[in-house]
């Protein structure tokens, strides 16, 4: 096990609460949901109270608007799939960014590839950020859905969503967002942001992993992308997983009690790790934003003249866990399409290192951080025939 984890965009360690609340559940509300004697009831009951409390966080009007599902990849999938399918009579247009979650890109792409619909992927600032402009100048008549990521996995830039919802409001466009990196960190308000459908993932937020939520603004139109039995007011077919949404609600419960302190406190430790990088390693290239508009535990880093792949090793040989980019391209030879979208070369891409906070984490470990980095950066690049030691 690593003493140090700095890997909460890939996931975070469960919270006791939510493990206690998880075991609670497993044991005492086996019922059937959809069983309409008590003990299925019972679970009913639990899984509205549920939707009550995601609701709240997101500030949803009505705890209906919330469905559940197996975490952030099948909610964008249902959101993108559902609603571009639902409309495609109206129009085959979707606009997304070039650097969202695979889980979005990809769904758009089948949806290019087998039911023929063109998909605008825009372009992003050095910083990672989407400019109104280019996605006004996008719209057309056909498109039916724009789908744009609240905040980057990789790079941590949080995106103009209420100026974008706030254009569209008056559209008939629906609008997505996958909140999943952002519902942990900041304030999402979907009536005020004119947003119209949000994924979100408890694995993210010390929960449970295959656990999701969907909010559906009431009246959007969706196909159901799981055919079955009519769980979730007919939007997502399955028997619902009781005591991994009991453990999400808790875990959200968590997140409205203790975010303004866990905020302050990432946000400090970011700072300090950024600014201990820049002062210490040189040609050290921070991905994305500084300050408010970039997500408080976020801290991405290119080093040119090596690879992520052997920073990570040398530093899980100092007991700390990070990240290259994006757990789900681990293992991919490619360099990450965020780091090529916001201008950077192939060989400087793949020189990646994302550290991400979560409410564990102490100054001291950032202080061990800081002290092992820069001689592991060093003895890399003496080892790479790319770097100039002149
Ligand atoms: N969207 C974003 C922005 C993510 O970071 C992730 C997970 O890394 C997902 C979607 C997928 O969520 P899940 O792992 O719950 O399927």
């Amino acid at each position: 096990m690593n003493k140090i984890y700095l890997d909460h965009a890939a996931t975070t360690p469960m919270d006791s609460e939510v493990i206690n609340t998880v075991n609670k559940y497993m044991e005492d509300y086996y019922g059937n949901p959809s069983s309409i004697y008590q003990t299925g009831q019972k679970a009913n009951n639990k899984l509205n109270e549920a939707r009550e409390t995601v609701a709240k966080l997101i500030n949803a009007q009505d705890f209906r608007e919330i469905i559940f599902t197996s975490g952030g990849t099948e909610s964008d999938n249902l959101a993108i799939k559902g609603t571009a399918l639902a409309r495609k009579k109206q129009g085959k247009h979707i606009i997304t960014t070039k650097i969202e979650h695979h889980a979005v890109l990809h769904t758009c792409e089948y949806l290019e590839k087998h039911h023929n619909f063109d998909v605008t992927y825009l372009d992003v600032d050095k910083k990672g950020f989407v400019k109104l402009a280019d996605l006004k100048e996008a719209l057309r008549e056909e498109t039916t859905l724009v789908s744009i990521m609240t905040a980057n996995n990789e790079i941590g830039t949080i995106q103009p969503i209420k100026e974008i919802g706030d254009f569209l409001k008056d559209k008939d466009v629906y609008f997505h967002t996958d909140a999943v990196q952002a519902i942990g960190q900041m304030k999402i308000n979907v009536q005020d942001m004119n947003i119209d459908l949000l994924s979100a993932s408890a694995h993210k937020i010390h929960g449970p992993k295959g656990v999701g939520m969907l909010y559906i603004k009431k009246g959007t139109k969706l196909v159901p992308q799981m055919n079955g039995g009519a769980q979730e007011r007919n939007r997502r077919a399955g028997t619902e997983n009781v005591p991994g949404i009991m453990g999400f609600k808790k875990a959200v419960e968590l997140v409205m009690e203790n975010r303004k302190e866990l905020v302050e406190k990432n946000t400090y430790l970011r700072d300090k790790l950024i600014k201990g990088i820049e002062n210490n390693i040189e040609e050290a290239v921070l991905n994305g934003p500084r300050g408010s508009k970039r997500l408080s535990n976020n801290v991405s880093f290119c080093f040119k003249y090596i690879e992520g792949e052997s920073i990570l090793l040398n530093l899980d040989m100092q007991g700390i866990a990070a990240s290259s980019g994006s757990a789900c391209t681990s293992g991919s030879l490619d360099p990450s399409h965020v780091l090529l979208a916001i201008g950077h070369s192939k060989g400087t891409a793949h020189g990646s290192l994302r550290l991400s906070l979560g409410k564990d984490n102490t100054e001291e470990e950032i202080d061990f951080v800081l002290e092992k980095l820069p001689g592991i950066i060093q003895r890399i690049r003496d080892m790479s025939p790319l770097y100039n030691k002149e």
